[in-house]
């Protein structure tokens, strides 16, 4: 029941996440402003059913082990490493978070940065603030007509790809799965045909093995000269000492970074980077997807996953427990089971609920190399025994009657 759910906001999350909830019967929504440390939030989370955090709280095993209500946690942000994901799987605790939300912003900033570069705008603006004049034409193109290299035709690639187009760009890109060109864009077989035809190279890849240092010296050499580069992905993927040298050889005319191998913690601290110093170079602090807007969608994104969890066990875009929808059926009621992946569980589930006379009208299993979920659909509502048969269940890790 609704009444008997504690819900806990931490890290300021909106109140309009919080709405998602109140305006729908759950009554008890906590909202702290700030992050609570291990031990605090070990206090804190006993009687917790859902815990929404952003980045800076922490969810180690020692604060799931002390969560014995816990059915999922929202990182109401992109990442979801401030989390002890093993041990949520194994205390069958779903994560979500938002890995999305901000495509568009980090898209646009690619198209403003490829346009404040190819008219060489960051010296010209920093000959300004000292005072000089530089009004020159020489070097300062339109994007019109020039080719985007796009590396990682995912989310934000594909949406680069939209933007720049309608900008007049010509658009190639490079991936290793087979991708739909959206409008005129042309897939490139290898990275360094990419390079070879592109007046401006985007990297949209994630951070894996394989990216990592993929921009090395040797694949800058196959760039066209005075090509320009575009780092929004991830801080490994591109050998900075690398692009500062084609930098200053000339063989690289400008470069955009927002992602660097090592990124401070908080804002005031210093950090280095080769490309410090150099001409034509934009340097931010990793705030390609942070926007307002980015933010409001990051709130709606996690609230709805977590809403739709709680009200009909939808799992779709957890990190922990299988990913599951069974559409609701007029008339049935629905009861979740999170167990140890071992074979022989839904057998005795469905011989625990035959027992009682409860006819299963509707049954998905999902299973992850820990442990199964199953959503399961009977003809009426189970009895006090029968729940407590299911519970019983060998490897039984959760149970819950939904309604
Ligand atoms: P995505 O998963 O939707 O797309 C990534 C694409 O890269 C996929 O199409 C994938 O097939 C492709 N890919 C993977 N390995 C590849 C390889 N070795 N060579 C070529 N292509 C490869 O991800 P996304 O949402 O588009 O995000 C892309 C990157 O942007 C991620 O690294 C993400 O962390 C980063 N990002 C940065 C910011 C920021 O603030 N700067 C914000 C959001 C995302």
């Amino acid at each position: 029941p609704k009444e008997k759910i504690n819900i806990l906001l931490l890290e300021n999350i909106s109140e309009r996440a919080a709405n998602t909830f109140t305006n729908n019967g759950y009554a008890h929504v906590t909202r702290l402003s700030g992050a609570l440390s291990e031990e605090e939030l070990i206090k804190q989370i006993k009687d917790v059913h859902l815990l929404g955090i952003r980045s800076k709280t922490k969810v180690s095993k020692a604060v799931l082990e002390a969560a014995p209500k816990l059915q999922a946690i929202g990182c109401f942000c992109i990442g979801v490493n401030q989390v002890d994901l093993k041990s949520a799987t194994n205390h069958g605790v779903t994560v979500f978070n938002a890995p999305y939300s901000n495509t568009r912003s980090v898209a646009e900033l690619v198209m403003a940065a490829s346009i404040f570069l190819i008219r060489r705008i960051p010296d010209k603006n920093k000959a300004a603030h000292d005072g000089i004049w530089l009004k020159e034409s020489k070097g300062s193109y339109e994007l019109r007509g020039k080719t985007l290299g796009i590396i990682g035709y995912g989310n934000i690639g594909s949406q680069v790809s939209v933007l720049a187009e309608a900008l007049g760009m010509k658009v190639v890109f490079y991936d290793v799965l087979t991708k739909l060109p959206l409008g005129n864009a042309r897939r490139a077989h290898t990275l360094e045909e990419l390079m070879g035809v592109s007046d401006i190279i985007t990297l949209h890849v994630p951070e894996t093995p394989r990216t990592k240092m993929m921009i090395t010296a040797g694949v800058i050499a196959h760039a066209k000269k005075g090509a320009i580069l575009i780092n929004y992905a991830r801080g490994e993927v591109v050998d900075l000492d690398a692009l500062a040298t084609a930098m200053k050889e000339g063989r690289i005319s400008g470069a955009a970074v927002d992602v660097y191998p090592w990124e401070p913690e908080k804002n005031g601290d210093r950090f280095e980077t080769p490309l410090q110093g150099l001409s034509n170079v934009i340097l931010t602090p990793h705030i390609g997807g942070s926007t307002e807007e980015a933010q409001a969608n990051i709130g709606e994104d996690v609230s709805d996953k977590l809403f739709h969890y709680l009200e009909n066990g939808v799992t779709i875009g957890s990190h922990t427990v299988p990913e599951l929808n069974l559409p609701p059926q007029e008339g049935t009621h629905r009861i979740l089971h999170i167990h140890r992946n071992v074979p022989g569980v839904l057998s005795e589930i469905n011989s625990a609920l035959s027992t009682h006379q409860v006819n299963i009208l509707a049954q998905y299993l999902k299973t992850n190399e820990e442990i199964g979920y199953v959503v399961l659909d009977v003809d009426q509502q189970i009895s006090a025994k029968a729940a407590e048969l299911l519970r019983e269940v060998k490897n039984t890790i959760k149970v819950r009657m939904l309604y």
